[in-house]
């Protein structure tokens, strides 16, 4: 069988595939630093073009988009999504080695970003080169979208992704990420939820007053903050902002019992966040799956008012702000959510209360038992020697909506992340043994797909 030799193409050609990805990792392409995004988006081209892609950098209204086109001998097309941006190295001296000097280290590769992303597209540019070396050509047609603004929350790519749908056509989806869990079992994550990203600001007065002065006379903006986020979501964890559950689709008998499926993961949360107790009385099994994945969520991610500092300081503070986040759930949108809470917020008196709309994603769902994320689940045996798990939603989010609802194809993630992988954070790193197998389950992915 060809995979045979396709393996041994992977194995025999890993250095020169990891210089590539070192390359990438040496370039701090940072979307919320607005740093070395266009020489990121440069680089995924020539990789794309070497590889005989008819490539464009495309302008958006921020970072540009790489889009790469080839046929195959097969009239199906595959869209891969990537991103070439990665997030800030900060805080640098918890780096055992620096951010963006790749280093080698007991079988892992060392860099910002090289997890998420640059590690899924250099991957899956090895497998390509396997596929060409065995078959002289690509089995099916191959559509890449990678964008540079996946950290900051994509907020240019599904306007761009609609008005660029008939270009973006395709039949299926693989994800940006995909992720491995501490037992080295591949994970199938169906479904994203959205996000919904404000910032409450409230000023009540010209100037910081003093306490003894103020405080029975004149109104403190610290008070009516926490008046007004105590009005969103109660001890009970219920969303108090009228109809906020209306478009909510609840578990489906389905979901249920994949999730019953799942190994427990009560106890290693217990350990790794020292939690104590879940919210809402719950103490494992699928029904903290569920309510990690399927409810909504409100989240108060800052706060900030008045003297912080040593000691005493009686001062009556002239702003408050906090940052809270919504995570969503199909069929909610960031739009609805942003409307109810200032409907909300003025019906209970605090129309004081300025919302800040800092951005959002809509949440979207493949079916699970959709083909093609099943023939994603099944060719990773071959590859892992176990099932993929899967999940029918994970708790972050993404932009697959655009990709379910303007293109109209199923989405699948598959990858190599894995629970050491340290995305977002000090001494991120991909161990090279999963990097060869997505790589491997890559050629699989892309021959049985194209039949
Ligand atoms: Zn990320």
């Amino acid at each position: 069988m060809t995979f045979t030799r396709m393996d041994a193409y992977l194995q025999d050609n890993l250095d020169a595939s990891l210089a590539e990805l070192s390359d990438l990792c040496r370039i701090p392409s940072i979307a919320a630093q607005n740093t070395g995004l266009q020489e990121g988006a440069e680089s995924v081209a020539a990789m794309l073009k070497k590889r005989g892609f008819t490539v464009e950098i495309m302008p958006t209204g921020g970072a540009p988009v790489v889009f790469g086109e080839r046929k195959g001998r097969v009239d199906k097309t595959m869209l891969i999504y990537n991103h070439y941006d990665v997030q800030p190295a900060e805080p640098l001296e918890l780096w055992d080695s620096p951010p963006f000097e790749p280093t080698l280290r007991d079988g892992k590769l060392f860099a910002r970003g090289v997890s998420d992303d640059k590690a899924h597209i250099t991957s899956r540019l090895h497998a390509l080169d396997a596929l060409l070396d065995a078959e002289g050509e690509l089995p099916c047609n191959i559509k890449f979208i990678i964008e540079g603004e996946e950290e900051i929350g994509s907020v240019n790519l599904p306007p761009f992704i609609k008005a660029h749908a008939e270009k973006f056509a395709g039949d299926a989806c693989i994800w940006e990420f995909g992720a491995l869990d501490h037992n080295d079992v591949p994970i199938q994550f169906a479904g994203l939820r959205g996000i919904c990203y404000v910032e409450l600001s409230v000023e009540s007065l010209s100037t910081d007053v003093h306490s003894g002065l103020g405080g029975t006379i004149f109104p403190n903006a610290a008070w009516r903050l926490v008046w007004a986020l105590a009005s969103i979501k109660g001890p009970d964890e219920r969303i108090r902002i009228p109809n906020y559950y209306d478009n909510v689709v609840p578990p489906s008998a389905r979901d249920h019992e994949l999730f019953a499926k799942l190994p427990e993961i009560a106890d290693e949360y217990r350990q790794r966040y020292g939690v104590k107790e879940f919210l809402k009385g719950v103490t494992g099994g699928p029904e903290l799956r569920i309510q990690e994945t399927l409810l909504p969520s409100c989240t108060i991610c800052g706060l900030t008012s008045g003297y912080q500092g040593p000691g005493t300081k009686t001062v009556l503070p002239a702003k408050a702000s906090a940052k809270v986040d919504f995570r969503l759930v199909p069929d909610q949108t960031p739009e609805d959510v942003v409307a109810k809470l200032r409907a909300h917020l003025d019906a209970e008196g605090f129309s004081d209360i300025h919302i800040d709309y800092l951005g959002g994603e809509a949440p979207g769902r493949t079916d699970p038992d959709d083909p093609f994320l099943q023939m994603v689940v099944q060719t990773a045996e071959e590859i892992y020697e176990s099932e993929m798990e899967i999940h029918p939603m994970i708790g972050g989010s993404g932009p697959n909506h655009a990709f379910l609802h303007y293109l109209n194809v199923p989405v699948a993630t598959a990858g190599l992340g894995y629970p050491d992988t340290r995305a977002h954070a000090p001494n991120e790193n991909i161990r090279l043994d999963h990097y060869l197998q997505h790589a491997r389950h890559i050629t699989r992915i892309l021959k049985t797909f194209a039949g």
